[in-house]
């Protein structure tokens, strides 16, 4: 199984944020980190309290000291384990140096489409918000198996989904707090579920697409051998047809034969359309919540002689703004417009 840079630097990102949450020490030694555990967290994971990690093909140069985090390797799998038992559920506060403070005109118009309407400005204000980021798992399952790690931001005020957030966070500044954190309540795990089956395809679809183009090719190398193999078939019974001396119950018997031929070949194909389809399962295996300053932009929607006020989210972990949640289907979107109630709707939802 070949496994490309960017998931190392997920399943890296994810096992640090595991020791974290367990209350260790990580110290960036640029490609390898530096752990330092508690020790009850060092005996349950099978390791010293000090120990260093990297990608596997540094520690495949320096086996003795450096454990390869990589998926199937036996560290993360243990990870992986242990964080299916309690989900660690990581809180922290994103620090910033630096957050806009204007030009939020100029960022709306370039980043968003407005359908048949214009935006304006109204004010902006400081404030803060809340993100989940959720590392799952996924297992696509096919005539073979591919598995890895994604991980979902979700803005837990608006429910949307931020695309590209998960890189912009891992090299920024957090404070974790060792403090058990609350739990989601119920309307957050559910949204969460539905943003996980509404985009979490959507999200492995770049991992996978080798994985898919080759079940793909398989599946039209066999499609394409068995229509070959029936109709060598067909035309072999056709030509034992046309010899002489059969009885006339022969033929009708072979020319009934003949007759399935299109029936079993399509139930061929469906057998082999199920052995290449292929089934996107996720788990969750860590969660991470974090608290953010961020900027509320106060706009109107103006379309025609009607309009209405929302609020928008300027992400300073993206440095942009975040998608809009369609106030019908919930969508986080860049594509907005005015309905007739006066809904701020995503394209499909204006119809
Ligand atoms: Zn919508």
């Amino acid at each position: 199984m070949n496994f490309d840079g960017h998931e190392q630097i997920d399943a890296m990102d994810f096992a640090c944020r595991f020791f974290k949450a367990r209350g260790g020490v990580v110290e960036d030694q640029g490609l390898t980190r530096d752990i330092l555990l508690p020790e009850a967290a060092a005996q349950t994971l099978g390791m010293d309290e000090f120990f260093r990690v990297g990608p596997e093909a540094v520690a495949a140069e320096d086996r003795s000291k450096v454990h390869a985090v990589q998926l199937h390797t036996p560290l993360l799998d243990r990870m992986l384990t242990l964080a299916g038992e309690s989900a660690p559920f990581a809180r922290a506060e994103l620090k910033f140096d630096y957050i806009k403070t204007q030009g939020f005109d100029r960022l709306i118009e370039d980043r968003f489409q407005f359908h048949k309407s214009k935006i304006r400005v109204i004010k902006t204000g400081e404030a803060r918000t809340r993100y989940l980021v959720l590392t799952c798992r996924y297992t696509a399952q096919s005539d073979e198996i591919k598995q890895g790690l994604v991980e979902i931001c979700v803005n837990l005020d608006t429910g949307v989904v931020i695309p590209d957030m998960a890189q912009g966070l891992s090299h920024l500044q957090k404070d974790f707090s060792v403090k058990k954190a609350r739990g989601l309540n119920e309307k957050e795990i559910e949204s969460i579920r539905t943003v996980v089956s509404r985009y979490g395809q959507d999200l492995v679809q770049e991992r996978l697409a080798s994985f898919v183009e080759s079940m793909n090719r398989r599946f039209q190398r066999d499609t394409a051998s068995l229509d070959a193999y029936y109709q060598a078939l067909e035309k072999e019974m056709r030509q034992n047809l046309s010899r002489s001396g059969l009885s006339q119950d022969l033929v009708r018997e072979r020319e009934e034969k003949i007759a399935m031929i299109p029936a079993e070949l399509a139930a061929k194909k469906k057998d082999l359309l199920n052995k290449y389809g292929i089934r996107i399962d996720f788990k969750p295996a860590a969660a991470m919540y974090l608290t953010s300053a961020c900027v509320r932009v106060f706009v109107r929607l103006i379309s025609g002689r009607n309009n209405a006020d929302f609020t928008m989210i300027y992400n300073p972990v993206t440095k942009d703004m975040d998608p809009v949640a369609c106030q019908s289907c919930g969508a986080g979107t860049y594509d907005i417009g005015l309905c007739p109630n006066l809904n701020i709707n995503c394209l499909n939802c204006l119809g």
